[in-house]
């Protein structure tokens, strides 16, 4: 993203960096979805991030480090900005840190007994990131402190993508300062590891980065467990619940060629439908739908791009009112784990008649 492009500018950030110093919230642009930022030392600057979220207080958040300002980075730099943070920060986790930091990728740690409660929700692990847009950089140094930062939306809804998301979804904030830094590339939170037990590696959030991508450059087998969403992550990983990331219209996931199959699932489901439908594959076959109106979308069949696209095309087919949204099931393969776990995860939330139908 150039620079000179973006629409946002110095005054905008100083705005920004005075909000944080006051004790305010202040919503920032980073590469995986917008983030709601408190100055991480500041108690009761993160106690309103809950009340504005309405999120549970044992839910904790993640802390946002600027990258080190030096030329040419070595891994002790990287080490330095940890330190006040975590503890037990193995060379493995380094070399990780070295091959994917500034980008979407969260790590957990032992925690500095420094860290407050209300960021780890209590736990003795803290979770990590430096975002990679030039933006959350540029705030991060000049604020000269970390910020913690959930996704700017209301628990467990759709995260926001775009400025004028987070404006939609704090309405009865109208004072909030949003920076607006163009549009997410990454579209989907950021890949949580969780590197707090000795050697061993575990995969808690899937995202843009993948557990084979961090094999290939750094040689560190990430685990992946077998379900993300069992009792004992719930409480540690926000996205670990079964229903989030939802819109309040009923959402589905249609396998291939199984649509009427899956429309015949909702026999009182009135009239209007909007169908997500991949934009590789010819129009959708809609013989024996006519009691239906059925409007497509098209959705990119490449991985990434689709990432990109989802919170969008959701939120706006959420607030078209149609009566159900139904996706096309994403692939097998690593890279569609992300995007998969934010569509189950949004069926199982959205629209109340049908929750109970969802995820299987
Ligand atoms: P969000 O609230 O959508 O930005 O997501 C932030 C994610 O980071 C949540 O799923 C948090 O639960 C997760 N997280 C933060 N701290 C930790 C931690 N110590 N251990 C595990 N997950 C964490
Ligand atoms: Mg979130």
């Amino acid at each position: 993203m150039l620079e000179d492009s973006l629409p946002y500018s110095n005054i905008a950030v100083n705005d920004a960096i005075q909000a944080l110093q006051q004790g305010g919230l202040v919503a920032i642009p980073t590469e995986t979805v917008y983030g709601l930022a408190a100055d991480a030392t500041n108690i009761e600057a993160i106690q309103k991030i809950y009340v504005m979220k309405n999120r549970p207080a044992n839910h904790p958040l993640i802390v946002h480090l600027a990258e080190p300002e030096n030329n040419n980075l070595t891994e002790p730099d990287w080490l330095s900005v940890l330190t006040p943070w975590a503890r037990d920060v193995s060379e493995e986790a380094l070399r990780i840190i070295f091959a994917f930091w500034p980008g979407p990728l969260t790590l957990v740690f032992k925690k500095d007994r420094h860290v407050f409660n209300e960021i780890t929700g209590g736990q003795d692990t803290v979770a990590l990131r430096s975002p990679a847009h030039p933006v959350a950089q540029e705030l991060l140094r000049k604020f000269g402190k970390a910020v913690v930062a959930p996704s700017a939306n209301r628990f467990g809804k759709i995260s926001p993508t775009s400025a004028a998301d987070v404006r939609n979804e704090f309405t009865n904030y109208p004072d909030l300062v949003v920076l607006d830094g163009g549009d997410c590339d990454i579209g989907i939170e950021s890949t949580i590891v969780d590197l707090s037990n000795g050697d061993c590696a575990t995969l808690l959030r899937p995202g843009a980065i993948t557990p084979a991508e961090i094999f290939k450059r750094t040689g560190v087998v990430v685990n992946k467990p077998g379900v993300v969403f069992d009792n004992q992550l719930t409480a540690r990983v926000s996205g670990s619940f079964r229903a989030h990331y939802a819109p309040t219209t009923p959402l589905r996931i249609y396998s291939p060629g199984r649509l009427l199959d899956c429309l015949s699932e909702y026999p009182d489901i009135k009239t209007r439908v909007a169908v997500a439908v991949w934009d590789s594959d010819s129009s959708l076959n809609q013989d024996g739908i006519s009691y239906v109106q059925i409007n497509e979308v098209l959705v990119p069949a490449g991985s990434v791009e689709f990432a990109n696209r989802l919170y969008r095309v959701l939120r706006d087919l959420d607030q078209q009112q149609w009566d159900l949204i139904l996706f096309p099931e994403p692939p097998s393969g690593e890279e569609w784990d992300g995007v998969r776990d934010r569509l189950q995860r949004a069926c199982f939330g959205s629209g109340p008649s049908l929750s109970s139908h969802s995820n299987n």
